[in-house]
């Protein structure tokens, strides 16, 4: 999620440097840039627009961030190395952070289990009210003197790759849906790796890595955990947090994505095959041989023009009726055959609206 906007994009796609350059050494080629969702004028939020009865809208001095991230340990070296002054206020909110000892490991700087709960129950499974709108679940990074993300070029997997709405609608959200579940597998492995590297005593790595089905301590929940737990969770670090941060991240930074794989167990190899066919498909611009209506849901927005939506309630589609109607002529004949019929009866269906409309899977290919 993100609140990206004022700070220059780090790569073509929007992508911080590192993630970019891993997925420019996996991919071989450019991704191309999400340019609608315009997150400095975000466009989720109504600016000065007439409201429209049938769509969502976010709260401006929180667009997307209602949402902790998890940052893995080289992250947060990355951030307290980044001397920029436009990075000061992002140095002072993970200072801040190691600081009150919540969710704070040598692994990583993590939601708290209250935050994560709440995260679940209202965002998550939540009826569609909290994303975006309670300021109150508001990430430590926003920054709310400029509504921006104050760690932009050093943002984790989930806030570099999530985009409220897609170029390529569907194409585009299973293309960033797959690199986000590579770059978190990723992210997760250099993180024990990098420990295991600098010499961390497995006993003590440990504490970063507590058995699922501990319960959680009072101190979890919380409040920052008291000096002995804080001291073994440590070791021989203790004191030297931002040193330990620091040196993971100069292990990491200098690791091609190649060696990455190799040190990363086999769910992250299947990940990274799964997103160069994902990415195979973002460059796919000719239309499949023969196509069949999607599933969508469909509200009236005017005399001549509909509102569908399909993959995501925020990236709907505002449709003329009659493109609308012509979903049903697409009854497994050759694609070719129907838009030679259109053209014809002078419809406004040429190949250009059907490929937006398998983009956003209102058509799907009968294969
Ligand atoms: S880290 Fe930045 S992009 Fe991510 S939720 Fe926080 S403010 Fe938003
Ligand atoms: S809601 Fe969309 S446009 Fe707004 S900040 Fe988030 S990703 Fe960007």
């Amino acid at each position: 999620m993100s609140a990206r906007g004022r700070q220059p994009a780090i790569t073509p796609a929007g992508l911080p440097s590192i993630h970019g350059r891993w997925l420019d050494e996996l991919l071989g080629g450019p991704i191309p840039a999400e340019t609608v969702a315009t997150c400095h004028d975000c466009a989720m939020c109504l600016g000065d627009g007439v409201p429209s009865r049938d769509a969502v809208y976010f709260d401006p001095e929180v667009k997307c961030c209602t949402f902790v991230p998890t940052l893995p340990n080289f992250v947060v070296g990355a951030i307290l190395s980044d001397e920029r002054p436009e990075l000061a206020f992002g140095r002072r909110t993970i200072e801040e952070r190691i600081a009150r000892r919540v969710g704070v490991t040598p692994r990583s700087l993590a939601p708290s289990v209250l935050q994560q709960v709440v995260y679940r129950e209202a965002v998550v499974e939540g009826d569609g009210d909290v994303f975006g709108r309670a300021r109150s679940l508001r990430c430590p990074h926003y920054a709310t003197e400029t509504n921006d993300c104050g760690i932009w070029p050093h943002r984790e997997a989930v806030c570099a790759t999530w985009f409220c709405k897609h170029v390529r609608g569907r194409v585009g959200h299973r293309f960033w849906s797959t690199a986000r579940r590579l770059l978190q597998s990723v992210e997760r492995d250099l993180a024990c790796w990098s420990l295991l590297q600098l010499g961390m005593e497995p006993e003590v790595l440990v504490r970063s890595y507590p058995p699922e089905d501990e319960r959680p301590s009072s101190d979890d929940v919380e409040s920052r955990v008291d000096d002995d737990t804080w001291r073994l969770r440590w070791g021989r670090w203790h004191t030297k947090e931002h040193e330990l941060y620091r040196s993971c991240t100069q292990l990491v930074m200098t690791l091609s994505f190649a060696e990455i794989l190799r040190i990363a167990g086999p769910q992250s190899a299947m990940l990274a095959a799964l997103t160069r066919d994902a990415y195979r498909m973002l460059l796919v611009t000719t239309v499949p041989a023969r196509l069949r209506p999607g599933k969508l849901r469909v509200l009236p927005t005017g005399p001549e023009t509909l509102r569908v939506e399909t993959y995501s309630s925020h990236d709907p589609l505002d449709l003329r009726r009659e493109i609308v109607a012509a979903l049903g002529s697409f009854d497994g004949r050759a694609t070719a055959d129907v838009l030679a019929e259109a053209a014809t009866s002078r419809s406004a269906l040429d190949e250009a609206t059907v490929r937006v409309l398998v983009d956003f899977g209102l058509l799907e290919p009968l294969d």
